[in-house]
């Protein structure tokens, strides 16, 4: 009887713990939903009054500015800029996070993107003096996806690469068809990341504790929006990296 009433006893707390945690799991839900959408309402509300600030000191810099005023300006106008690259990630980032938030997947071949994100980066790597080098199979990559976001996740994985890569250095992009995945290799001998670093890369406004990375302007969402892009394709990202030799992105997603 003894062994009995010890046994329902402790059935008995081990139920209430699990019941105990479920709460705090579906109150912790919650309130990251909450989050969520404040993080979303709060962006859409500042977009508005940012493109009239933005729009306005557009128009005073066509006008004749007195030195002083147009040093003031130049500033206001660097602010504004930079604002708004916030805003416009933190809009994505509720969106692509937001599992309520349907996928729209359509045919995309995945080497068209590279194309298109290194044409549209090349003059970038050219003036900083980085080489660019991509090498793509003759064979279409095909994922099912959506365009814009997968532009996106290849677009800020390259344009980190050529940002965190010195003068002489070199990015390589790569993509090939491997088994029932497509695999998109993003490769750069540049800075590098530290392993402590790595382990905080993906989480939202992370910047690293590295000074030569942190004098290049970022907001520290890019690769947290990379991250959100590639579950909701369901598919994985790697980085391999070590101080001072470089880092490569590896994306695996599933081929269509
Ligand atoms: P941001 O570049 O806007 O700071 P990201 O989320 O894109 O934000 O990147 C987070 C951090 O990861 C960067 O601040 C940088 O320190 C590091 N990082 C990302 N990509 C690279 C890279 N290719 N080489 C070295 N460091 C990188």
């Amino acid at each position: 009887a003894i062994q009995i009433g010890h046994d329902l006893g402790a059935a008995l707390m081990t139920a209430r713990s699990l019941e105990r945690e479920r709460l705090a799991v579906s109150e912790l839900q919650q309130l990251d939903d909450y989050r969520s959408h404040l993080v979303a309402t709060l962006s859409h509300e500042l977009r508005t009054p940012l493109t009239v600030i933005a729009g306005n000191l557009e128009l005073l810099g066509a006008l004749d500015l007195d030195p002083t005023v147009a040093s003031h300006h130049q500033a206001m106008t660097r602010g504004a800029v930079r604002m708004q690259k916030v805003v416009d990630d933190l809009l994505l980032l509720a969106r692509v996070s937001d599992p309520g938030h349907p996928l729209e997947r359509i045919a995309v071949d995945v080497r068209d993107v590279v194309t298109d994100v290194a044409s549209l980066v090349d003059s970038a790597a050219e003036v900083k003096g980085v080489r660019l080098g991509v090498d793509l199979p003759a064979e279409p990559l095909t994922v099912a996806g959506d365009p814009t976001e997968i532009d996106r996740l290849v677009g800020n994985l390259v344009s980190n690469a050529v940002k965190y890569t010195p003068t002489g250095g070199g990015v390589h992009i790569s993509a090939d068809r491997h088994g029932d995945h497509v695999v998109l290799r993003v490769a750069d001998d540049g800075l590098g990341i530290s392993e402590e670093d790595q382990r905080g890369l993906f989480k939202a406004f992370f910047r690293t504790t590295n000074p030569d990375a942190l004098r290049e302007q970022g907001t520290g969402l890019g690769l947290t929006i990379v991250a959100s892009i590639v579950e909701r394709h369901d598919g994985k990202v790697d980085v391999a990296s070590r101080l001072g030799e470089g880092t490569t992105f590896t994306v695996t997603l599933p081929a269509a």
